[in-house]
């Protein structure tokens, strides 16, 4: 009897044989992976942590467990800021962060995560999915032995609590301040002292008047750390950071290491978090802004412009003596420069002037 009459008689059709055929191979091949990641972030940090939290049970669903990554905040697996020295030589397998805490490694990596008086959170990832921005941080991080991979903005942040009034330029000599990466050059350029805190040290600090003022992230998790009961006024915008960019990365033997599938189910795992971080902070933002208007009676201010203009003149030069510093830091830096006035001309015919004729309707007052 030939094979295939007994495969019909035993009630096998030609499908059934075509699907063994292909399915047989792929089976046996299929390995388990199982990953650590580190973070920057504090604990149960809402929407940084949580959404490192959520690609990791996202990637398991999406792989239906094949690839499997536990997550470690700041500090419990390695310290905070060494997750990249540490996915760089291969012991951890990926961690995630905002790419500006990597300066002293290339100053190139600062333009991945914000640049004062740069893109917004649209423009930034306009750069890295429809320009050449993700190609670069590539080509960034390629000798460290890492693959980036954006995640998520915070959109553009607030310009911070201030205990004394900025009415000029001038009034930033002797601020002292908690600011950290380009915008915090710019705060020491304009002749202010600037103070690198810890998290946790921020609110005390601020209390007690070691510092004037300070920077954190925008009203969602501003409110949370209580600012308001420490200082007397908001300031907007946030200039210093204005689409701060996250990112996730991978030690490069170990993402080329995976079957090509889930590399691609990675990718897309880490597009997915960048649309879920976003939102999240676009959903919160407003209401926390409300809340601490309406509640706790935050006097929220805009910077005079003035004061703006002046700040941007500073931040030019800051951003030009940082991509002086290397080739690569240079080349980033016109690639930015150049789609940013790109992105820049769209946006004044399109989200300015729309948002110029609704502004009324959102009043900074309760
Ligand atoms: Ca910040």
């Amino acid at each position: 009897m030939k094979r295939r009459d007994f495969l019909k008689k035993a009630g096998l059709g030609a499908a059934a044989v075509a699907a063994t055929a292909v399915n047989a191979p792929a089976v046996l091949a299929q390995k388990n992976y199982r990953w650590k990641m580190v973070t920057t972030w504090p604990p149960k940090l809402p929407v940084l942590q949580e959404g490192c939290e959520r690609l990791a049970q996202r990637v398991k669903e999406m792989t239906d467990g094949r690839l499997q990554i536990q997550v470690f905040a700041g500090g419990e697996l390695v310290p905070p800021l060494g997750g990249f020295e540490a996915v760089s030589q291969g012991t951890i397998e990926c961690a995630s962060g905002a790419s500006y805490y990597w300066a002293g490694k290339e100053p190139a990596t600062q333009w991945f995560a914000a640049v004062p008086f740069g893109m917004n959170a649209q423009g930034m990832a306009a750069w890295f999915h429809g320009g050449d921005g993700l190609k670069l941080w590539e080509e960034t991080y390629a000798p460290f032995n890492l693959i980036p991979r954006p995640g998520g903005s915070t959109g553009v942040q607030m310009g911070g609590w201030f205990n004394k009034k900025i009415n000029s330029i001038d009034d930033y000599k002797g601020l002292k301040m908690r600011i950290p990466g380009l915008g915090g050059k710019v705060v020491a350029k304009a002749g202010g002292t600037v103070v690198l805190l810890p998290g946790g040290e921020i609110f005390t600090s601020l209390e007690r008047g070691v510092i004037d003022a300070t920077e954190w992230v925008g009203p969602y998790h501003d409110l949370r750390m209580g600012f308001y009961q420490a200082a007397k006024y908001y300031y907007y915008p946030g200039w210093h950071e204005p689409g701060t960019y996250l990112e996730y990365f991978f030690n490069k033997k170990a993402y080329e290491s995976l079957p090509k599938d889930l590399q691609h189910i990675l990718d897309a795992a880490c597009m997915e978090s960048e649309a879920w971080v976003l939102s999240q902070f676009d959903a919160n933002n407003g209401s926390s802004l409300q809340t601490l208007i309406n509640k706790h009676k935050v006097e929220v201010i805009k910077f005079p412009d003035q004061v703006l203009n002046d700040l941007r003149k500073l931040a030019e030069e800051v951003r030009e003596e940082e991509a002086a510093k290397t080739p690569i830091a240079k080349k980033v830096n016109e690639s930015f420069k150049k789609f940013q006035s790109v992105v820049g001309t769209w946006g004044t015919v399109s989200e300015l002037a729309y948002y110029n004729t609704i502004q009324p309707k959102y009043p900074l007052k309760g």
